[in-house]
């Protein structure tokens, strides 16, 4: 996998992402990362990349030329052409699924908003996928390219060395991941359920399974409608959910 970003604050890109898992993977040649300066690109004689808003309002824009230009320089030396994703609150909201889906291209080029947003025509020029990260705005779109980055290359093989399996996580399977425990077994009197020291693994599996039941219906019950679970983990649930209630 191949990424490119196109942003203002390259270095806030380089320094958040060299470090850690992505980090030893872009140093492994797993996946490669260019953060490209935009304003390297602008022919402004005062290297101005934005403007006021034509019709008026508050705020700057980022003006269409020297990201167009340095959207030119990426895709004239490459013989595909990458999809490329604006991060923007308007986009649709990113999730694992998306990040599955993502992992399968070749290259992805994030363009990162500032200030107001991006002149429109270069939008539509360059034809970009348009991915929110939720709905909240933030000052720029380098964190949400960020957080996509690092979500995308969990999915691509090689990255996550076998202790960091991605298995079990979270949304893999429609739910929320089980609890996890560690050392030592009575931490200030709180003690690791037993189960989880019995080393019977099928009854193990069993009680994660529960777990993660039982987490989604109390933190994300939207996700239930749609994970995949049986007719008997369905009535689990109900029972569940009931006996909450009675509480
Ligand atoms: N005026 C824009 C609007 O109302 O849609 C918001 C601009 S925001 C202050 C500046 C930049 O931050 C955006 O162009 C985008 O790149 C990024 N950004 C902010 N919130 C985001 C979010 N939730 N998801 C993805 N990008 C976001």
């Amino acid at each position: 996998m191949e990424y490119y970003v196109l942003t203002l604050f390259p270095d806030m890109i380089r320094e958040g992402m060299n470090t850690s898992i992505i980090g030893r993977a872009i140093e492994n040649d797993v996946i490669s990362l260019e953060a490209i300066n935009i304003r390297d690109y602008t022919q402004n004689k005062h290297g101005r990349t934005d403007d006021y808003p034509y019709g008026g309002g508050a705020g700057m824009v980022m003006q269409a030329q020297p990201i167009y230009d340095a959207y030119r320089s990426i895709i004239d030396r490459l013989d595909y052409r990458p999809m490329v994703v604006y991060m923007t609150p308007q986009g649709r909201v990113f999730d694992q699924q998306m990040a599955q889906e993502l992992a399968l291209q070749k290259g992805l080029i994030f363009l990162c908003g500032h200030y107001e947003g991006v002149d429109e025509r270069v939008l539509d020029e360059m034809d970009v996928l348009p991915v929110s990260i939720g709905d909240f705005v933030l000052t720029g779109g380098e964190l949400p390219a960020m957080c996509m980055i690092d979500a995308i290359s969990r999915m691509i093989p090689g990255v996550l060395h076998n202790e960091e399996s991605a298995e079990d996580d979270s949304f893999g399977d429609g739910l929320l991941e089980f609890p996890q425990y560690s050392r030592p077994e009575v931490w200030r009197g709180r003690e690791v359920p037993k189960i989880l020291l019995s080393g019977d693994h099928a009854k193990v599996d069993a009680w994660r399974r529960e777990q993660s039941l039982m987490r989604t219906a109390d933190r994300r019950p939207d996700l239930l409608l749609t994970a995949a679970i049986s007719p008997k983990e369905q009535d689990f649930v109900k029972k569940y959910l009931a006996k909450k209630e009675d509480l």
